[in-house]
């Protein structure tokens, strides 16, 4: 058997096709989508991630202003540029990308985040409201996962769902999220014994740990869904997740490959999240 494959790339263009719309909908009306994306120190990979979630904004007909500091910048100026931009009405969504430098104390500086503006979900209160099943702005790489299988009709209840990682970002918030769906969720981590003895009851299984082959054909229930959130590289130093794809595909229902599955997916909600943002906002703000 080899395993559909859920195609991260191409609903990622659906939804943020939805989303060109909905700005477009929201700038008839004066109201330009606005997300400030703060960077501080020279991290390589994190260089990456801002200039993509920059250019996926400007693709999809959103404002975005990208703050770069360097790896100097004090906790208390960074705490100051949160907070005039929580003040900023042209300003939907804030994103202060991490790492930070280790001067810097990160919670300090997530909590600092307006809630209505915290558009990567993970200020306490967005983790407080998922929690408790309240609206609020979800992580978004779990959100992407769930909307990967919502775009398969998988129905999760009653299903055994497993979750291997326990992050803030990527494991909990997962849990939580299969949780309200109303599967019953197993969530592993590095003290867990016997993971294949889990996995193996698994209906769907969601790997976030950041290992190569952590999941193994030998470790998956024929037909089950995996999703690939790792993001390793291999040997030639090419990016792959923390399934063993050739080996798992031959025995899984679905697949999410990497790349293309789970990445695309995670920018894709973050720009979903400010759309939501600036359509919840109290007022028009800014017309470009
Ligand atoms: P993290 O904070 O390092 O958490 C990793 C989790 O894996 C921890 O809970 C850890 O357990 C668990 N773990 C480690 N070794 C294990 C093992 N042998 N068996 C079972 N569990 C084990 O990482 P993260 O931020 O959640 O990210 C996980 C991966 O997803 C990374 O590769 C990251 O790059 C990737 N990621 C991808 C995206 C995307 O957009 N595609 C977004 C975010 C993250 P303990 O809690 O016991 O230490």
């Amino acid at each position: 058997m080899t395993a559909h494959i859920i195609d991260g790339i191409a609903l990622s263009r659906q939804l943020r096709a939805d989303v060109a719309l909905r700005a477009a909908a929201l700038r008839a009306r004066g109201v330009v989508p606005g997300l400030a994306v703060i960077l501080v120190g020279e991290n390589p990979a994190s260089q990456v991630y801002v200039r993509n979630k920059v250019k996926a904004c400007e693709d999809s007909g959103l404002h975005s202003v990208l703050e770069r500091y360097p790896a100097t910048l004090g906790e208390a100026e960074l705490l100051a540029r949160v907070e005039a931009l929580n003040r900023d009405p042209a300003i939907h969504g804030i994103l202060v990308q991490l790492p930070l430098p280790a001067h810097i104390d990160a919670h300090k500086v997530i909590e600092a985040i307006s809630p209505a503006k915290d558009v990567d979900g993970f200020h306490v209160a967005s983790a407080g409201a998922l929690m408790v099943g309240q609206p609020g702005f979800w992580p978004c790489t779990p959100y992407g996962c769930m909307k990967m299988l919502e775009s398969i009709g998988y129905d999760l209840k009653g299903k055994h769902a497993v979750v291997i990682g326990r992050s803030n970002i990527v494991g909990k918030p997962m849990a939580l999220m299969l949780l309200q769906k109303n599967a019953t969720v197993t969530v592993c981590h590095s003290g867990t014994q016997n993971l294949k003895a889990m996995t193996l009851q698994a209906d769907v299984v969601v790997a976030a740990v950041g290992k190569r082959n952590v999941l193994t054909a030998d470790m998956v229930k024929p037909g089950a869904v995996v999703i690939d959130v790792g993001m390793n590289r291999n040997d030639e130093g090419k990016l792959c997740g923390d399934v063993d794809f050739d080996g798992v595909k031959e025995v899984a229902g679905w697949i999410t490959p990497v790349p293309g599955g789970v990445g695309p997916m995670t920018i894709t909600m973050l720009l979903v999240n400010t759309l939501e943002a600036a359509e919840m906002a109290p007022t028009v703000a800014h017309s470009a």
